[in-house]
């Protein structure tokens, strides 16, 4: 299996099982333990899990790197901040994941960093920003913005400047971009979304290069450990479960999202479509302002009104009716999780529940 000509689609569904041997078994073990015989590699469950070490497998070999499974997204965005020095500047984008934002102003209040928020759509904010940063953290497409960011030229400036670049690549997984590959320091994942893909668990990774050498590795690895941010063995295994069908899964959530994304471009009740042409998501500014919006997302009855993403199961939410989200996201916005459904179901329901802000200003 570590043939490299093998397609991403042949070695997520093949990787990060038992070895091939007479009687093993083919599907890993869910192992439940706290702890493990002693004199062995790992002494205790907080610092290792067979059944995580199958997911980061697979993780880490699709972005091409070396994974390490978290208990969340923002777990990992925890530890991946970690690596910033004490009183070090974070680059952010001003349309980061909202939860993204929340934990930098924490660590900001707390005056451990500073944070400096800018336009990813202009490539001369983020260079300008980045003189004295210890990170620039970006997001390509933005949450909930879909906005779309030259990874290989930000990676080049970050780098001209001294800084790490990490990369939050839930939307777009790494099946469609492979920050490492671009010059990425830090890869990181909230797997609850697309890569587990089935709305049924909450889970995170980081994926750091090989090159990267053991002690960004071990330090990310003894951040884990210590605050015990670790996924739970059960959550592990279903994630990697999940995993094994990310291309198919994809496949056919973007070929819906193409379809949407076009059609809603015609209907009268939509009055902007932002689609990067490509991935599960698309974001629409809908007519009758945030009570037109809540009321499109409060009449659709196969898409689910809720705020997650990435599942097969289609989901959407009028994004500022979180308090933490930018006031630069317009009230009006719906976030569109595209899922696996029949596309003419999705746009039945979606065109109906459009329908009634069709009037609106
Ligand atoms: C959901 C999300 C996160 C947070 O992940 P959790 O698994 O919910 O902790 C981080 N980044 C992005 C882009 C997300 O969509």
């Amino acid at each position: 299996m570590d043939d490299p000509v093998l397609h991403p689609a042949t070695r997520v569904v093949h990787l990060g099982r038992p070895a091939r041997e007479p009687g093993n078994p083919v599907g890993p073990p869910i192992v439940l333990t706290s702890t493990y015989a002693a004199d062995g590699p790992v002494d205790y469950a907080r610092v290792g899990n067979p059944t995580w070490t199958e997911l980061e497998q697979v993780v880490g070999d699709l972005e091409g790197g070396r994974a390490l499974a978290f208990a969340s997204g923002m777990a990992a965005l925890a530890a991946v901040f970690s690596l910033v020095p004490r009183g070090g500047t974070v680059v952010l984008p001003r349309h980061a994941y909202s939860g993204t934002g929340w934990l930098l102003d924490d660590l900001e209040a707390l005056g451990d960093l500073t944070v400096r928020r800018v336009d990813v759509t202009d490539p001369a904010e983020i260079e300008a920003a980045l003189p004295g940063a210890s990170l620039l953290h970006l997001e390509s497409p933005t949450n909930p913005m879909l906005e779309v960011v030259d990874l290989a030229r930000a990676a080049e400036a970050a780098h001209r400047a001294g800084a790490l670049l990490s990369v939050d690549n839930t939307f777009a997984t790494p099946l469609l971009q492979q920050p490492l590959a671009l010059g990425a320091d830090v890869v990181v994942h909230s797997v609850t979304k697309l890569l587990s893909g089935h709305s049924d668990l909450v889970l995170g990774a980081v994926v750091l290069p090989d090159e990267a050498g053991r002690e960004r590795f071990e330090r990310v690895h003894r951040h884990r450990s210590s605050r015990g941010a670790i996924p739970g063995p059960v959550e592990a295994w279903l994630a990697l479960r999940g995993l094994r069908t990310l291309e198919v899964r994809l496949e056919r959530a973007q070929a819906n999202a193409a379809t949407l994304a076009a059609r809603l471009e015609g209907h009268p009740g939509v009055l902007e479509v932002r689609y990067p042409g490509w991935g599960a998501m698309i974001a629409v500014r809908v007519r009758g302002g945030a009570d037109g919006a809540e009321r499109v997302a409060a009449t659709t009855r196969v898409w689910v009104h809720a705020t997650s993403l990435g599942g097969v199961d289609s989901q959407l939410e009028r994004r500022r009716r979180h308090p933490l989200e930018p006031a630069t996201v317009p009230e009006d916005l719906l976030r569109l999780s595209v899922g696996i459904e029949h596309v003419e179901d999705l746009w039945r329901d979606l065109s109906a529940a459009l329908d009634t802000v069709a009037g609106e200003a």
